[in-house]
């Protein structure tokens, strides 16, 4: 079966699907972003990710061009057509095509892209298992508004690959002793029980994952502070894991060269990922 695409309301063979060159996604990156897991041919989370796409059109004064109750049905719609049981959606918004400048196109007479698709991804690991993840620590040269899920991802990317270059799995963003967040995750420590994960803010953006996380420090009573943690305290966590759509929870063993807490899933993020788990398995039902 030819992969499908759901383009401006139409669904079609994604060979078929054509973007205008002048589309200010291609030409300034205008345009904001949503990846949205499935389990079991469900969407995870979906009205929290539909949220957190308007929440990103308006921080760049775009707007979502379909109603977020018909854009869900849509996107239930699609999954069934799609086939797609175990994977993610993407879904992308920009301001749409129009002769290049700088300034905004008249919203009256240029229509937004709004485009998904969906993509089968392989299991997360259960919880503790696989290989825990080697973080790369980078400078943020990322802007101030990465509460916005923005396609303008270049540092995210240039981080990303001077990580792998290196043998390790996420570059994770430091500015001024401070960790903010991973290139495509957030990032959690946890010292004396206590989880300290950062807010979503000029440096991080509010993962939908990080949401379901803090239901789950809820449901098992850990104590949270919700800031930024420094880099000495990552280094002297007991703990240390990201979150993210695609990979739920996974555990940190290294900050470059040097060994994170016992080298080894702890038991707080161990605990934490079985309630995620929960949470998922009771949605996909
Ligand atoms: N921060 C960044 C920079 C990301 O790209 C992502 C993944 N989209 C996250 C955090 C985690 O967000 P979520 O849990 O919503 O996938």
């Amino acid at each position: 079966m030819s992969e499908l695409i759901w383009l401006n309301g139409e669904t079609l063979n994604m060979s078929d699907a054509r973007i205008g060159v002048e589309d200010r996604g291609y030409q300034f990156a205008d345009g904001v972003y949503e990846v949205i897991r499935l389990y079991n041919g469900r969407p995870f989370t979906l009205h929290e990710h539909l949220a957190r796409l308007e929440r990103s059109a308006r921080g760049i004064e775009l707007f979502v061009p379909v109603e977020l109750k018909t854009l869900a049905d849509e996107v239930t719609k699609f999954i069934s057509r799609a086939g797609v049981r175990n994977g993610m959606i993407y879904m992308q918004l920009t301001r749409g095509s129009s002769p290049r400048n700088h300034i905004f196109p008249d919203a009256s007479s240029t229509r937004p892209t709004l485009l998904f698709y969906a993509r089968p991804l392989p299991p997360v690991p259960a919880p503790g298992a696989g290989e825990g993840v080697k973080l790369w620590p980078v400078v943020d040269e990322r802007w101030k508004r990465c509460w916005v899920k923005s396609i303008a991802l270049l540092a995210n990317v240039l981080a990303k690959n001077a990580a792998v270059s290196r043998g390790y799995d996420e570059a994770v963003f430091v500015e001024d002793g401070f960790v903010s967040e991973c290139s495509a995750s957030n990032i959690h420590v946890v010292k004396h029980h206590t989880l300290v994960t950062a807010p979503p803010g000029p440096k991080v953006l509010g993962g939908v994952t990080r949401d379901v996380l803090l239901k789950c420090a809820a449901d098992c009573q850990i104590k949270v502070e919700q800031r930024l943690p420094s880099e000495a305290e990552v280094l002297d966590a007991d703990e240390v894991f990201i979150t993210s759509t695609t990979r739920e929870i996974s555990f940190a063993t290294h900050w470059g060269e040097r060994t994170i807490g016992e080298n080894k899933c702890g038991p707080t993020t161990l605990a934490l990922h079985h309630l995620m788990l929960k949470r998922i398995t009771e949605d996909a039902k």
